[in-house]
């Protein structure tokens, strides 16, 4: 790639909760790259003890199709972790040419994520031109330096594994996608935000719909870093999604970051909106969907354990 003078840089959701099934794949242009961010779509196996409606199936498989074609015109494909929503080892002929950076199998990562990185290693074979460990590394392409946080908790704690946090950069544009950090509500999360200086900055907020799982503490400090980074950044742009969007009730647990983002001129929005697209929460809707309504206000009937 030549080297290309700093310009815009476009970032393109393709596929999210808000958009209708589990995702936080994302497509970034600059000028000398286009980064596509974990290529993946899923749905929840059970919410409110029900499965996946048909319509959210006929959305996933229509999303999967817009994250396929993405991929033909990616240089780059990066992987943040293993859980489903976030690599497909069903179609690893989208690597085929491309530079793959991929969450490390061995070091930072559970024993379901380690055996998962490795089934998916062997099913890439030598489809990618070259295959790069993406834990704290960096490279440079032209004026445009991608650069991967180290592996940093999958929420509050290690049991789900680790992620890594992806921050593109080109001219006076910083993109951050932090992947399933769960808010972010450690300190850790924080630092490497804070630092990063984000323009646009991508979040999968707090896991209200699961309180059992997530206790509300762990809300309570994702939302007060949001705020922190939303007054200490330059942050123009805060995309809200994945997570919080598996609560219907999410504009209201995030009011204090709409709060400070009206306060501080920065567009709090979710990735549909980011795309001009209409708000599709189909998950957090599956209980209307079959034409029933969960009792919950609070979302506890029936969230069941689950990844992503
Ligand atoms: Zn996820
Ligand atoms: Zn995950």
């Amino acid at each position: 790639m030549a080297l290309g003078k700093a310009g815009p840089v476009k970032i393109t959701p393709l596929a999210a909760d808000s958009l209708g099934a589990r995702s936080m794949a994302t497509l970034v242009e600059t000028p000398d790259v286009t980064v596509l961010l974990d290529p993946s779509v899923r749905l929840g196996p059970y919410r409110y003890d029900l499965p996946p409606h048909p319509s959210e199936k006929a959305r996933q498989k229509e999303l999967w199709q817009v994250i396929r074609a993405a991929a033909k015109n990616a240089h780059v494909l990066t992987v943040s972790h293993y859980h489903y929503d976030h690599h497909n080892p069903d179609a690893p002929s989208i690597f085929r040419g491309k530079l793959a950076f991929l969450k490390d199998g061995k070091f930072h990562i559970n024993r379901s994520q380690r055996e998962r990185s490795g089934a998916f290693v062997r099913k890439l074979k030598a489809y990618p031109k070259a295959i790069q460990v993406a834990d704290g590394n960096q490279m440079d392409f032209g004026g445009t330096e991608l650069l991967f946080s180290p592996a940093v908790p999958h929420g509050y704690n290690d049991e789900l594994g680790y992620v890594v946090m992806t921050r593109i950069a080109a001219g006076r544009e910083v993109f951050v996608h932090t992947s399933d950090v769960e808010g972010p509500p450690l300190k850790e999360h924080l630092s490497f935000l804070i630092d990063a200086q984000p323009t646009v900055l991508y979040v999968d907020g707090p896991m209200t719909h699961m309180p059992e799982n997530y206790p509300e503490v762990h809300t309570k400090r994702a939302l007060s870093h949001l705020v922190r980074i939303l007054r200490t950044t330059d942050v123009r742009t805060l995309i809200v999604d994945h997570h919080i969007l598996r609560d219907r009730e999410w504009r209201t647990r995030m009011r204090s970051v709409f709060e400070a983002g009206a306060e501080h001129d920065v567009s709090v929005l979710t990735a549909a909106e980011f795309v001009g697209k209409p708000i599709d929460q189909l998950e957090a809707n599956r209980d209307r969907l079959y034409g029933i309504e969960a009792p919950s206000p609070k979302g506890i009937s029936g969230a069941g354990p689950s990844e992503g």
